[in-house]
């Protein structure tokens, strides 16, 4: 066992702040180097908030730094240190990495239901009451943003609190690769079986990414088939079903489908608008309902895009020291204020100037050519411009009923397709508007 020069030492951090800007802290320097044995570069704190930021963040940064200091494959373990100021002969006991915490924010409580989501809710709370027993695997799949990682968490705290299960160990899949490719490079692979064949309740998330790793996919199989016969409750999730994840194994793919695989959607409407108050109110924030209204019909994406939007417009309130107005909202998802809208009496001028017609000629029921063209135009560019119902673009040409209104706008439509001037012509006095519009 040797510890690594500080030339060396200093290279990994080099590497580190060069490649990782933004992760590299200032107190990394302050670390004794670590030692290298056999390929395992062990890095070594007494301070547990540092052993916890090297954990949960650093594994696969260190790895790489390691490897371009050493010139061959390392894989990086972090090592809590007793303090050294504590008067015990003893050596710092090794603790083993632990995966990372469950968010404390990611529970049942915390997760509003709704059409997309319902299915997959009901079906994580059936495996966290009874493990093992209601669906295995449960599998629940969907794209980015739309609660999966909340809900796995949530089954896994609800699991533990209600007592149903002792051992819960959940990790992404990259995780267990990288668990996995160590404990292989270590010559540890039976510390890692054991691992990971004795809980209650394996959840993996992102399982897609196993697609990629043919020898992780192996030893997997075996965990889940050790698990799945001792009735140890196994909760996946991906970004799609297993039938589409790429260069998933066969066998893989059918035994993923052996309990309940449940789509998460996006969500609806109603269930943004439910989403965005919770989020509000865990926040002590108010939101009028007009603003809820606005974010929830401007983002409907995914829920982070969702959270995304409440923190944007958060700041933005506390920066103008106030409360959260729809100006501020539009402000926050970057809209610029309503432009004025177009009115009808504005198309009526535009198209008189241009077809040398009077207001009294447009409101007539003559059906002169010169006449009857200029009033659909009219009409047409009304229901392309405004926001005016049929009835009341009518209403501006005389009192002529919604169907008189529609026909001249289909009139106009299919005309404008072969009759280039009379497009050039639509194009012109639109382009006038628009202009008038925003001066
Ligand atoms: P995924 O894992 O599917 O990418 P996450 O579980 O990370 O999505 O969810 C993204 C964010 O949205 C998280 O902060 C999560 O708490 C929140 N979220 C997702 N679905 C809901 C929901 N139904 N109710 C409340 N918050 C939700
Ligand atoms: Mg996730």
């Amino acid at each position: 066992m040797s510890q690594i020069t500080p030339a060396l030492w200093s290279e990994i951090l080099g590497h580190l702040r060069d490649r990782h800007d933004g992760l590299a802290q200032g107190w990394f320097s302050q670390l004794d180097p670590p030692v290298l044995e056999r390929g395992e570069l062990t890095v070594s704190t007494p301070d547990p908030q540092q052993h916890r930021y090297l954990l949960e963040r650093c594994r696969r940064a260190f790895a790489e730094a390691g490897q371009l200091a050493v010139n061959r494959l390392v894989s990086v373990r972090f090592r809590l240190a007793e303090p050294v100021e504590q008067p015990s002969g003893r050596a710092g006991a090794p603790i083993s990495d632990e995966p990372p915490p469950l968010n404390k924010l990611y529970t049942f409580e915390q997760f509003v239901t709704g059409p997309c989501n319902r299915m997959a809710h009901a079906a994580a709370v059936a495996v966290a009451e009874a493990p093992g027993q209601a669906y295995n695997p449960l599998f629940l799949h969907g794209s980015v943003g739309l609660g999966k990682t909340h809900l796995l968490q949530a089954a896994c705290q609800r699991a533990l609190e209600a007592g149903k299960v002792e051992r819960v160990l959940y990790l992404s899949c990259e995780s267990f690769t990288n668990d996995f490719i160590n404990a292989v490079q270590r010559g540890a692979l039976n510390s890692f079986q054991y691992r990971y064949r004795h809980v209650d309740m394996l959840v993996i998330d992102d399982i897609q990414f196993l697609g990629e790793r043919e020898r992780s996919q192996e030893e997997f199989f075996h965990t889940f088939n050790t698990l799945y016969q001792m009735q140890k409750q196994i909760i996946l999730s991906a970004d799609s079903p297993p039938t589409a994840i790429p260069s998933l194994e066969e066998r893989l793919v059918s035994r993923f489908g052996w309990g309940l695989v449940a789509l998460m959607e996006k969500p609806c409407f109603e269930t943004r608008m439910a989403i965005l108050r919770q989020k509000a109110e865990l926040r002590g924030l108010e939101l009028d309902d007009e603003v809820v209204y606005f974010i929830a019909s401007r983002v409907d994406s995914n829920i982070r895009e969702l959270e995304g939007a409440i923190n944007k417009v958060e700041s933005l309130a506390r920066l103008a020291g106030g409360t959260i107005t729809l100006a501020l909202a539009r402000q926050g998802l970057g809209e610029q204020p309503p432009a004025r809208e177009i009115a009808i009496p504005e198309i009526q001028e535009a198209v008189m100037r241009r077809y040398n017609v009077r207001l009294a000629d447009l409101q007539s029921r003559k059906r002169s050519k010169s006449i009857s063209l200029p009033r659909q135009v009219c009409m047409y560019l009304a229901r392309q411009l405004t926001r005016h119902s049929l009835e009341e673009i009518g209403g501006f040409f005389g009192g002529r009923d919604h169907t008189t209104v529609l026909h001249a706008t289909k009139t106009i439509g299919q005309q404008r397709q072969s009759d280039t001037k009379l497009h050039a012509a639509l194009e012109e006095i639109s382009g006038e508007l628009r202009n008038l519009r925003s001066n």
